[in-house]
């Protein structure tokens, strides 16, 4: 059997391992917050916004930012169908309803024409996920959630290194949710940040952030509401500090990766890679192929073939409607489809080239099986 190839896994030297050792060692007490700190001033300045709030996952950023800007019971919050289930969660634990709308054939991300269709009286937000690293058609989104009165928020935790227009992926929205979790292109373990432009956003959610005490509050143990506690620690946010370090090259071997695929997959009949269109840097988090319904190659076979291989290769989201906790929106036609023709390729950072090479070959023998 040859040696196993896996779908994702982190990238962590000598720096991470110091930083980590550092902190578990000696940030207690006075120095408790340090890297935390560090960590949110390094992202803040990558991702070129006001304000960060280091948290525990992204869901938990998404569920605070959420909840400061009021979404709660009778409300419409309106996403992609095609999705992990991490952007839904919150909006549900808030009472609210996720309307799930059709994606792109190419994007694979929110089709806007069906988002305007979606809105209703209730409707208090939309999410743009930027999914594999693809990017969502934001001018457009801006433009419709201007014309309602609508936040339009940016779950960007599989968009570091993402770029719309001069713009980095997260930057954009009402707020922006990123998630460091062991798969994603930088990571701390298990982590994420909510960052965002709009001061007084920022305060609310610091203080839902730490149960609801606010900054400015000199009583202990004094909360002013009902929060939440989704903070990250010192020791994980130390290995973030080393990860911030690496970013560049980190979100640079990530494209690399992608753009190896792309060259290979040149010329194949049938096959869609993630796209890349004037202007945007797709920062590549996972190379996604999709295959069209002529060319009959179907999830099952992709993972048959790649399980031969003994590689690690993974299915493209569910749609969420077809889930058991929500009604199914059949006339999501390529959400629903699109899963049953696609596969995620691996693309960690150290993949060497012979195990990319046996990727691609795995690609190739099931388009020529095809033909
Ligand atoms: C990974 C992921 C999340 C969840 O991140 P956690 O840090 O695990 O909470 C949310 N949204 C999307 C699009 C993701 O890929």
């Amino acid at each position: 059997m040859k040696p196993r190839i896996h779908y994702t896994k982190p990238s962590i030297t000598e720096l991470e391992v110091r930083y980590a050792t550092d902190a578990a060692a000696n940030g207690w007490g006075d120095k408790c917050y340090d890297y935390i700190n560090r960590f949110e001033e390094a992202f803040k300045a990558h991702l070129g916004v006001k304000y960060a709030i280091a948290t525990s996952s992204c869901t938990g950023a998404l569920h605070m930012g959420m909840a400061a800007l009021g979404i709660g019971p009778g409300d419409e919050v309106i996403m992609a169908d095609t999705n992990w289930i991490a952007t839904a969660a919150p909006i549900v634990h808030l009472g609210a309803k996720p309307v799930f709308v059709d994606i792109l054939p190419d994007s694979w991300c929110l089709d806007p024409d069906l988002v305007e269709q979606a809105i209703t009286p209730r409707t208090k937000a939309i999410v743009a996920v930027h999914l594999y690293g693809n990017l969502c058609e934001m001018d457009r989104l801006f433009e419709i959630g201007e014309k309602y009165g609508i936040s339009v928020i940016e779950d960007a935790a599989e968009a570091i290194g993402s770029v719309y227009h001069g713009k980095r992926a997260g930057s954009m929205g009402k707020f922006g949710a990123f998630s460091f979790h062991g798969t994603k292109t930088l990571t701390t373990g298990e982590g994420g940040m909510f960052v965002t432009n709009d001061p007084d956003l920022y305060v609310h959610v610091l203080t839902l952030s730490n149960h609801g005490r606010a900054r400015g509050q000199i009583k202990q143990f004094w909360p002013d509401m009902v929060g939440y506690k989704y903070k990250m620690s010192n020791i994980q946010a130390a290995i973030g500090c080393g990860q911030m370090e690496r970013i560049e090259e980190l979100i640079y071997r990530k494209h690399e990766i992608f753009s190896y695929y792309r060259e290979q997959f040149k010329g194949l009949p049938g096959i869609l890679l993630n796209p890349e269109p004037d202007g945007i840097v797709n920062g590549a988090w996972m190379p996604t192929t999709v295959f069209t319904s002529e060319t009959g190659i179907t999830r099952e076979k992709l993972q048959a073939a790649f399980d031969e291989e003994n590689i690690d290769a993974r299915v493209f989201f569910w749609p969420l409607s077809s889930l058991p906790m929500f009604d199914p929106v059949q006339s999501n036609q390529n959400a629903w489809s699109i899963p049953e023709r696609a596969i995620n390729l691996p693309s960690y950072h150290e993949m060497n080239d012979d195990e990319i090479v046996r990727v691609v070959s795995v690609i190739r023998k099931v388009t020529q099986e095809m033909a």
